[in-house]
């Protein structure tokens, strides 16, 4: 660190960054109009005077005066010198700058990832979609439903058991074996290499920005275990801050107001393929702290949708908690029992999802629900069960109407 970056660079990497997704990430913003506020990071203050900007890329505080770009920000905030502050944000985009310290290692490796990534997603999508290869994953997709379109749009892939040439194809002049191996993709033995996802459908999974980051896989043979598996974390992905599709939903979250979240890839294919594109899921974990801060940038509303089942309820229970514990708006769909959005949408069609996102319950109503089912409320022992169980919950809501009510 310390070293000269040129001018032009600097630039570049300014320009490249988003100073909303930066400061967001730190602390809590909301939209405000064109822009975002928050509670001021500089100054003591209960009402937000602090604004950035994502079409200037800059942020002002009305109350203390301070301001700038996103490397002052971050120059302020984290006490880094101006070269720490550029070098940071380089990072986070994955930029490289011309230099050898050990920083510049580091985003190396994940451009290569990128790029490796795209390059398998390419490959395993071309698979699935002609030659004898994918006849299986092909007839798999059809008995569920998913369109070809669909499969072009998520750009789902199939990893036969014997691939012609795999590894071998990947990998490159330019992209070496270490990479292939700190992408996650396959794992290396002494006499010899597997993918990973052999025998399975694969489902690349974006970053907010639209760039490969890893691969879900689903099973397409009952007997091979787990049913879903995820790419490892990686330098570049992390599943506990991803959500699947977040880099498409966000672009319609201004119109509907609010993201949906469902469990599953089929689950949320089909719903985005019949109209409602705010759709995200978790990563085959509970809802989490950093994945709720990536919807807070564009909206305080969600709708989780879960199945009946015990531990779609836990997951949702869960869900609702972080939500609030985040300041966020939740309401919870629970559908039918052995029903998930999929096979809602095919039997009934978008109108009859469409009422049970209309329908959905609010916070309140979700615990009573959930209480309901556990506890016998008729009886006095049931109901203080219940209420013991709510009160830190309630306690957890931020907004003080809500919270009353
Ligand atoms: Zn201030």
């Amino acid at each position: 660190m310390g070293s000269f970056i040129p001018d032009t660079l600097v630039e570049e990497i300014r320009n490249r960054a988003d100073i909303v997704e930066i400061i967001g990430s730190i602390i809590p913003l909301k939209k405000a109009g064109a822009n975002y506020k928050g509670v001021c990071p500089f100054h003591q203050e209960k009402t937000p005077s602090f604004v950035v900007s994502p079409l200037k890329q800059i942020f002002h505080c009305f109350g203390c005066g301070e301001g700038g770009n996103v490397y002052h920000f971050l120059m302020r905030k984290k006490g880094l010198s101006f070269s720490e502050a550029v070098h940071l944000v380089a990072d986070r985009y994955s930029i490289v700058i011309p230099h050898t310290g050990s920083a510049g290692k580091k985003f190396l490796g994940r451009k290569e990832i990128y790029t490796l990534n795209e390059r398998f997603a390419h490959y395993f999508h071309n698979i699935l979609m002609k030659g004898a290869l994918g006849e299986s994953a092909r007839a798999y997709l059809s008995e569920r439903g998913i369109s070809d379109s669909a499969a072009v749009e998520f750009q789902l892939g199939f990893v036969p058991d014997k691939e012609p040439g795999g590894a071998r194809r990947i990998v490159t002049a330019d992209i070496n074996k270490d990479v292939v191996e700190k992408a996650g993709l396959y794992n290396f033995y002494r006499n010899g290499v597997a993918n990973r996802f052999a025998g399975r459908l694969i489902f690349p999974i974006q970053d907010y920005q639209g760039r490969i980051i890893g691969f879900g896989g689903r099973a397409l043979n009952e007997q091979q275990q787990p049913k879903y598996l995820n790419s490892p974390e990686t330098a570049v992905y992390h599943k506990s801050g991803t959500l699947y599709n977040f880099h498409r939903a966000k672009e319609s979250v201004k119109e509907t107001g609010y993201f949906i979240i469902v469990e599953g890839y089929l689950d949320l294919i089909t719903a985005y393929m019949a109209g409602f594109k705010a759709v995200v899921a978790p990563l085959g974990t509970a809802l989490t702290a950093s994945q709720l801060n990536l919807l807070k940038r564009l909206t305080d509303h969600a709708v989780l949708v879960f199945d009946a089942d015990n531990a779609g309820l836990k997951a949702a229970l869960r869900g609702v908690e972080v939500l609030m514990e985040g300041g966020m708006k939740s309401s919870v769909v629970i559908l039918a029992d052995g029903e998930d959005p999929d096979s809602l949408i095919r039997a009934q069609g978008a109108g009859a999802f469409q009422r049970h996102l209309d329908n959905a319950l609010d916070e309140v109503d979700f615990f009573c629900h959930v209480s309901e089912r556990k506890y016998d409320l008729t009886r006095a022992e049931g109901r203080i069960k219940a209420v013991g169980e709510l009160l830190p919950l309630i306690a957890k809501e931020k907004n003080a109407l809500r919270r009353e009510e």
